[in-house]
């Protein structure tokens, strides 16, 4: 854990300049538009330790998969998520010497991300081993306004000398990725211009063809006076060398505009005409102004998802970090897109899309943002149906059955482990869930006969199937799993998959049922080649479904056998040895009744209005002391039933480790990338957890209680066309319905009629 960032309630502020740290903060300080993302890597020159990263919404590489022993069924590929140009850089240097801070004495240094307004601000005084000591002030964006453009104004200024200063804005296709699994470059180039009005590299993916165009234009103004412009190309690289001379104490100002154009939105001919006029327009519009929109963007953005929380700077700074990141990531404009576990801010993970979209980032898109961002989410799945219906194929299975992948981009399964991607299919339960969820939340009950169905058909064909019949139990069973804690795999009767697999044939029924008779219905029936009779062995696996249940204990059973392990709580673990993911053997954590993240109270949080309060408590405090909680994910879900259960100070302990998991550093893997997936997770506990939020049948139901370190929170949520704010202060609440018509609303499970612009003022425990 590391503790440099310094809290703030809407800013990211690192000060001093230490090099260890570089790469962490990288991530840290990410920007990002929801169509293209950036590290925060330095403009100018740098030679220590750093990951490159620029990655643009969609355009991904299928890398040939490694692994030791191939078995049938594995993926080809697995799908990269990739580093494109590096449109950011300019290098400077004074009298041939570069501008570097690795090989600088670095006197102040400064980087600032804020998130109000969505913008990287870094300044620093260095010394060059000349001597010679310059100041730099760099803010750039990616636009929220122009979703194509990003843009940079960066300053500086010779503190102690003038001389000659050469300054180099290029853009860099000859980019690696750092996982690639062979050492290959991944991109092609198209074509290449240099040229002081408008310079640019078009380079194409290998194997997926996507063609991506990244061009540039600067201008430099303040203590300047330009002698030669020099432009200058090779392979997958344009430049505009500006030579010129510089003044002691007077500033200088490189603006650089730029865009990113991809083939997943233009015809390849075009992208360098839409690319140039994209940057031609920015720099016209210059670079206040565009700052001035980037700004106006993300007022909008925050107006809908902002987290007041009073009394508690540094929990505030995590709760808007969070928002801030996944509002940066995914937009919903495009149902292609998704939302990858490390968004635009590291390649590690590849693919884009797991079940962490359906089991967490749903929630938050839901509630913070129009019907159309969800919905965009939901349909994702419903356009890679085909694919998981021909995934489940090459495994074995028929008549339409579809096992969506455990990673992917384009709907194939590029995961290649194979307790995961055969095992953890679990991830069809939680796509099916997403159905519901949405249904539930925006009541677009169409939803459900125009696409929903046909993905619960087929993924109830699949648990069908994949379920079988033990004479020895006289029971449906589910051999062969991974449930979602991977430090278990190949179990038997695990008990989340079997009940989210029971849920969703429950669902299906339903759905059918309510739609019976209906010439969608038939037509949907004709369409999959579906007889009713498959109904009648879904209902017999819903009668007859084993699932694991220890009366003694009173609790469900991860898996068959989980009791013969040896039972111990995570605090027996030897002091060091933790995480046990990166100490022990992977021999030992399989054997070892440790468990990764939720996974039979992922269930519980799931299907929570099934049990009762002590059914609830028996459970948590089973499994949550034998749970270390080395998956992002696992925190927020504890959080969750923590604050169900009255568990204060549990739920605080919880929701702070996903909060600031990335600013502090927690898993000591940040360098790779933020944890973006898991910060839906935050906002989850945060909503579910402290506010008690649910939506039960189309309404809402709050249960706030406020944690004891803060003073006073406040949110806000879109429900069905309103928008709502909730505040909760020491021992009282408010719930204000600022849409102008009626709203029932259960406090406390109380309901209240919230009529147009009504408020609900009610005390709090
Ligand atoms: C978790 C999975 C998750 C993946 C990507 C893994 O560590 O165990 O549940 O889908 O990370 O976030």
């Amino acid at each position: 854990m590391k503790n440099y960032i310094k809290h703030h309630p809407w800013s990211i502020i690192e000060e001093g300049f230490v090099p260890e740290y570089n790469q962490i903060s990288e991530s840290i300080f990410s920007l990002g538009n929801g169509m293209f993302g950036q590290r925060a890597n330095f403009e100018e020159q740098y030679s220590g330790e750093s990951l490159q990263g620029n990655y643009v919404a969609g355009v991904y590489y299928p890398d040939k998969t490694r692994v030791g022993w191939w078995k049938n069924g594995y993926p080809e590929y697995f799908a990269k998520v990739l580093n494109a140009a590096n449109w950011i850089g300019i290098h400077i240097s004074f009298e041939d010497e570069a501008l570097d801070l690795a090989t600088c004495e670095v006197e102040h240094f400064r980087r600032e991300l804020n998130m109000k307004e969505g913008w990287l601000k870094r300044e620093f005084t260095a010394k060059m081993p000349s001597g010679k000591r310059v100041k730099v002030e760099a803010t750039r964006i990616c636009s929220m306004a122009r979703t194509k453009v990003g843009a940079l104004s960066y300053q500086v200024t010779p503190l102690n000398f003038s001389g000659v200063a050469r300054i180099v804005p290029f853009v860099d296709f000859d980019v690696i990725n750092a996982d690639s699994n062979y050492d290959e470059k991944f991109w092609n180039e198209q074509h290449r211009k240099a040229s002081h009005d408008f310079s640019y590299v078009v380079a194409s993916t290998k194997k997926t063809d996507f063609w991506v165009a990244t061009g540039m234009k600067f201008n430099i103004s303040g203590g300047f006076s330009m002698e030669s412009a020099q432009e200058f190309e090779r392979e997958k690289y344009v430049e505009v060398a500006v030579t010129g001379r510089v003044e002691e104490g007077k500033p200088l100002t490189i603006e650089k505009y730029a865009a990113n154009i991809s083939s997943m939105y233009f015809a390849k001919t075009q992208l360098v005409e839409v690319c140039e006029k994209e940057v031609l327009e920015a720099a016209q519009v210059g670079f206040d102004k565009l700052l001035l929109e980037h700004k106006e963007a993300w007022a909008a953005k925050w107006q809908m998802s902002d987290i007041v929380i009073d009394g508690d700077v540094s929990a505030q700074q995590g709760i808007r970090f969070n928002i801030f990141q996944l509002n940066q990531t995914y937009t919903g404009e495009d149902e292609r897109l998704n939302i990858g576990p490390k968004g635009f801010t590291g390649e590690k993970y590849g693919g884009s899309t797991y079940w962490d979209t359906e089991a967490y980032c749903l929630a938050f898109y839901l509630a913070t943002s129009d019907k159309q961002v969800a919905r965009n989410l939901v349909l994702y799945r419903y356009k890679h149906l085909q694919k998981a219906i021909e995934n489940a194929q090459k495994l074995g299975f028929t008549n339409g059955a579809a096992l969506y992948p455990m990673v992917t981009m384009n709907g194939e399964e590029c995961h290649n482990e194979w307790e995961i991607t055969f095992e953890e299919i679990h991830r069809n339960g939680a796509i099916a869930y997403a159905i519901y969820d949405y249904i539930n939340y925006h009541g677009d009950e169409d939803y459900l006969i125009d696409y929903g169905l046909e993905v619960l058909i087929a993924i109830s064909r699949f648990w069908a199937q994949r379920v079988h019949w033990s004479k020895q139990k006289g029971q449906y069973v589910m051999h062969g799993v991974t449930g979602p804690n991977e430090y278990e795999n190949n179990v038997n009767n695990n008990w989340y998959t079997s009940k989210i697999a029971l849920w969703t044939l429950q669902y299906t029924l339903e759905g059918l049922q309510k739609y019976k008779g209906t010439t969608q219905l038939n037509e949907l029936f004709q369409k999959l080649n579906f007889k009713e009779a498959e109904t009648e062995k879904w209902q017999h696996i819903l009668d007859n479904m084993y699932l694991g249940y220890d009366e003694k204990r009173g609790v469900f059973l991860q898996q068959d056998g989980f009791l013969d392990k040896e039972l111990m709580p995570v605090s027996d673990i030897p002091a060091g040895q933790r995480p046990i993911n990166q100490n022990w053997s992977w021999d030992r954590i399989l054997r070892s009744c440790f468990i990764k993240q939720a996974d039979t109270l992922q269930g519980i949080y799931l299907f929570e209005d099934e049990f009762d309060l002590e059914t609830i408590e028996r459970n948590f405090d089973f499994y949550e002391p034998m749970t270390v909680h080395e998956s992002s994910l696992s925190p927020c879900v504890h959080a969750i039933l923590a604050s169900k259960l009255g568990r204060k100070e549990k739920a605080y302990e919880m929701y702070l480790r996903t909060a600031r998991l990335d600013l502090d550093d927690y898993n000591n893997d940040t360098e790779d990338g933020c944890h973006t997936t898991s910060m839906a997770g935050t906002w989850m506990a945060f909503a579910k957890g402290f506010a008690g939020m649910r939506v039960r049948n189309g309404e809402l139901y709050f249960s706030p209680y406020l944690p004891d370190h803060w003073d006073g929170y406040s949110f806000k949520i879109k429900f069905r066309e309103r928008n709502l704010t909730i505040k909760a202060t020491k021992g009282h609440v408010t719930i204000m319905n600022e849409s102008a018509d009626d709203l029932g609303i259960y406090l406390f499970d109380k309901k209240y009629e919230l009529a147009g612009n009504g408020k609900i003022d009610a005390p709090m425990n």
